[in-house]
Order: C-alpha cells, then sequence, then structure tokens
C-alpha cells in the first residue's frame, strides 16, 4: 500500500540530512520534491500545492526548535499535515435509524458488492448487529447472485425481487421485511455502470429519496487515481453522500485518491478495501494510514486486529497444555488459522514499523503455510498428539502423503520442538501475566 509515495517522500527528506537548521533554501527545495513526489502519486495539482504551502509556513515558523533535526522537524510536520488533508479524526457510521439504511453507490466493478458483504460481516461479529442485504442492481442477473453468494459467505440474508426492475419498490419491501424479521441494519446494494451515465444517476437519486437512507456511502477503487476524485465529485454533486469507501488499497502503490478525496468532495473517507476476503476491511484512520505513508509501521491497527482474533477461553485452554508441555501440532495448526484470518501476511508484516520498505519486494504470499498445514494434516491424531512418536517410516508417509519432501516435514518437526522448548521456559506466572498484557 503506497509503496511508491513512502519512498519518493523518503528520498525528499533526505536533502534535509546534515543540515543544522532549516532555512528558506532548503525548505523550497525539500517541498518542490515533496510536491512532485505527491503529483508523481497522482494526487490533485491543487491539493499538492496547497499542502507544500502550509508546510513551508509552518516549518519557517518553528524554526527556532533548535533541538529538533531540521530532517526530524519536517516529518513531523508532513506527517501531520498528511493526517489532516485525509480527514484528521475517523469518523463513526451514523447508525440511529430503526432500521438504520445504508446505501451503496458507485461505477460497477468499484467493489460495492464486496464491500456490502464486508460491511455487513463487520456489523455483525463486531457490532453485533443484525443486518440484512438488499439486492437492487437488477440488471445483471448475476449481480443478484453475486450479493446471495456474499450473503452466504458472511451469514448475512439477502433480500431480493428476481423479478421485479423497480429498485424503489425492493428497497421498500426490503425495508418492511426488516422491521418484521427484526434486523436493525439494510444494506442496499446497486446497480453502477461503467462511467458515469444520467439514468444511473437518476436511479440512484430516486431510489435515495424513497428510502432516506441513514448512511450514503460512495465506493470507489483507489487504484483509479484522480479518476476516482473525478467521479466521487460527480457522485457527490448529485447525491450529497456521507462519505467514501476506497476500495482495493492492497493493490494502490500510490495513493493519489485516499489524498486529495477529502479535500476535494469535503466528506470523510470511512471504510478502505484491502482485499477480496471479507475479512479484509478497516475503518480508516488518517493519523495511522500517514504513519504508514511515512513508513512509520502502524502498530495500533496491528494491535487491533490481533485482539479481534484473541479467544480468552482458547488463550487459557493452551496456557494450560503449555504448562504440561502437551502443546501439540493440532493447537499449532490452530494457532496458523488465527494468523491466517488476521490477513494478507504482507499487509500484516509491513504495518510493523521499519518492517514494510524493508519487504517491499520479497514476495510473502498467503500459501506460505500451506506446505506446513498440508504436512500437519497429513499426520494421523495421535502422531499430533505425540509427536514423540515419528520415526523415519512415519516421516515419509507424511512427507508423500502432503507431497511434500523429508526434509521439510524434519524442519517441521524441528521448529516445533523449538517451539514447545520455548514455551515451556515461559510457563507459569509469566505466560499468564504475558496473554492478559496483550487483552488490554
Ligand atoms: P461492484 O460491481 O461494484 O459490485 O464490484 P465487485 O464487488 O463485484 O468487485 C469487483 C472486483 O473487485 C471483484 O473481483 C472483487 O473481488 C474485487 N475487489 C473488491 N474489493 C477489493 C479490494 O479491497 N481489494 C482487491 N484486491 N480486490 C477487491
Amino acid at each position: 500500500m503506497f509503496e511508491n509515495l513512502s519512498e519518493r517522500l523518503e528520498r525528499s527528506f533526505k536533502i534535509l540530512k546534515g543540515e543544522g537548521k532549516i532555512t528558506e533554501i532548503n525548505v523550497a527545495e525539500t517541498l518542490k520534491d515533496v510536491r512532485r513526489a505527491l503529483l508523481d502519486a497522482d494526487v490533485n495539482y491543487k491539493v499538492a500545492k496547497n499542502f507544500t504551502d502550509t508546510v513551508k509556513t509552518k516549518a519557517l515558523g518553528m524554526n527556532v526548535l533548535t533541538a529538533v533535526k531540521p530532517g526530524q522537524l519536517m516529518v513531523k510536520i508532513v506527517h501531520d499535515e498528511l493526517a489532516k488533508l485525509m480527514g484528521g479524526e475517523a469518523t463513526e457510521l451514523h447508525l440511529s435509524g430503526k432500521p438504520s439504511i445504508i446505501l451503496m453507490s458507485g461505477l460497477q466493478g468499484s467493489g460495492k458488492t464486496t464491500f456490502s458483504g464486508k460491511l455487513a460481516n463487520m456489523l455483525k461479529t463486531k457490532q453485533h448487529k443484525n443486518p440484512m442485504l438488499v439486492a437492487c442492481d437488477v440488471y445483471r442477473p448475476a449481480a443478484i447472485e453475486q450479493l446471495k453468494v456474499v450473503g452466504a459467505q458472511v451469514g448475512v440474508p439477502v433480500y431480493a425481487e428476481d423479478e421485479n426492475k423497480n429498485v424503489n419498490e425492493i428497497a421498500l419491501h426490503a425495508i418492511q421485511e426488516a422491521k418484521a424479521k427484526g434486523h436493525d441494519v439494510v444494506i442496499v446494494d446497486t446497480a453502477g455502470r461503467l462511467a458515469v451515465d444520467e439514468s444511473m444517476m437518476r436511479e440512484i437519486a430516486s431510489l435515495k429519496d424513497a428510502i432516506h437512507p441513514d448512511e450514503t456511502l460512495f465506493v470507489v477503487d483507489s487504484m483509479t487515481g484522480q479518476d476516482a476524485v473525478n467521479t466521487a465529485k460527480e457522485f457527490n454533486d448529485r447525491l450529497d453522500f456521507d462519505g467514501v469507501v476506497l476500495t482495493k488499497l492492497d493493490g494502490d502503490t500510490r495513493g493519489g485518491a485516499a489524498l486529495s478525496i477529502r479535500t476535494v468532495v469535503t466528506k470523510p473517507i470511512k471504510f478502505i478495501g484491502t482485499g477480496e476476503k471479507m475479512e479484509a476491511i478497516d475503518v480508516f484512520h488518517p493519523e495511522r494510514m500517514a504513519d504508514r505513508i511515512l513508513g512509520m509501521g502502524d502498530v495500533v491497527s496491528l494491535v487491533e486486529r490481533a485482539q479481534e482474533q484473541f479467544d480468552e477461553e482458547e488463550a487459557k485452554r493452551l496456557q494450560k497444555k503449555i504448562q504440561k508441555n502437551k502443546f501439540d501440532f493440532d493447537d499449532f495448526l490452530k494457532q496458523i488459522e488465527q494468523i491466517k484470518k488476521m490477513g494478507n501476511l504482507k499487509e500484516l508484516a509491513s504495518m510493523i514499523p521499519g518492517v514494510g520498505k524493508a519487504i517491499k519486494d520479497v514476495d510473502i504470499d498467503d500459501n506460505a503455510f500451506n506446505g506446513i498445514e498440508a504436512i500437519i494434516r497429513s499426520m494421523t491424531p495421535q502422531e499430533r498428539t505425540h509427536p514423540e512418536v515419528l520415526n523415519q517410516s512415519r516421516k515419509m508417509r507424511i512427507a508423500k502423503g502432503s507431497g511434500t519432501s523429508i526434509q521439510e516435514v524434519n524442519r517441521l518437526v524441528k521448529q516445533f520442538d523449538q517451539t514447545r522448548k520455548m514455551m515451556k521456559m515461559v510457563t507459569g506466572n509469566q505466560a499468564m501475566s504475558m496473554m492478559a498484557r496483550m487483552k488490554d
């Protein structure tokens, strides 16, 4: 995410390295580079200019702080201004209606249907809501089917009327049904077009008037850069939406849309999509995004993700097993599953300060655990719980069954033994307090 921009900004700050203090000249030089970096990241021209003008005024004004190195001072100012540019504080959804209605808008392929599923899943699992999805993309039969698939994936019911082409009617019926069945949030997925067109705008504007949504969200593919910003403007002029959802940020190396949209449409970015899986959704935090752009990592988000997956009962059970030195391959497998649930591995690693840049060109693929999982799954229940029985012939059988080699099996067994030993060293109160700390 935003790798190109991060690298360019870092290079800009190098100009100040070795300089004793900030001067008109070295600031101008640095900011010329920063502005070029922003423009190359596809940031709107006016936004980039205003940005560097503000940073310049602040940098020259703060010049009295001689204790801070010019480079550090500049990074701090740019960081704060980037966060401001993206909206400052995170903005929540308004969910006060009974039921609350969320209307999705955006072009075809922007990720509306996927995001509808992700949002339903997030509201259900994290906010204990009882959402319902509504299929109002009536032009492509495949679209209704896709929403049904997404709904089934996250266990949220989908309201659809296969024969009806009147979307206002469908949505109003859906709201009636939601009331009758006790759903507290209704998420309405709508039809997009490949480009902005009048009939689409008319339809969604009329739908908005008919159902009075609590939230109208505009979904846009961040990889389309300035086009994303222009489309946002057209939708906002017509719909006056409440917030933006930036999808496909996992593939966006530049970040132009994320940095310009807020200023151009004066509406907050509320969520981001970071992958195709239903869990690949995050509330948008401008501060944390600025941290990531400047390579400061995003430890807060990382810890939050870990906490979401943290299961207290499971941790207690595990601790008992560790204490008795009974941690086995079944537990190992469960741990791998938990890590995988936290999301894309490369993205997770990039949230650790200093790591993002280092692994930019390293290919960490999400299938990294597949070999290990295959090996464990090829073991018998007895072998999993009593690894000491693993002799050469058993290992050969496992290698064959899992499509791996004897070396890989040996490596895993060795790693497992080491993990076990290490765990034994931190048993007792120490492990307990470690886990308690994780939860706080
Ligand atoms: P819609 O036409 O607006 O409903 O768009 P879809 O939900 O069908 O999404 C279009 C494509 O983008 C699908 O292949 C999705 O899997 C993919 N997609 C959606 N969101 C994301 C995301 O955050 N990251 C990535 N990498 N792909 C996404």
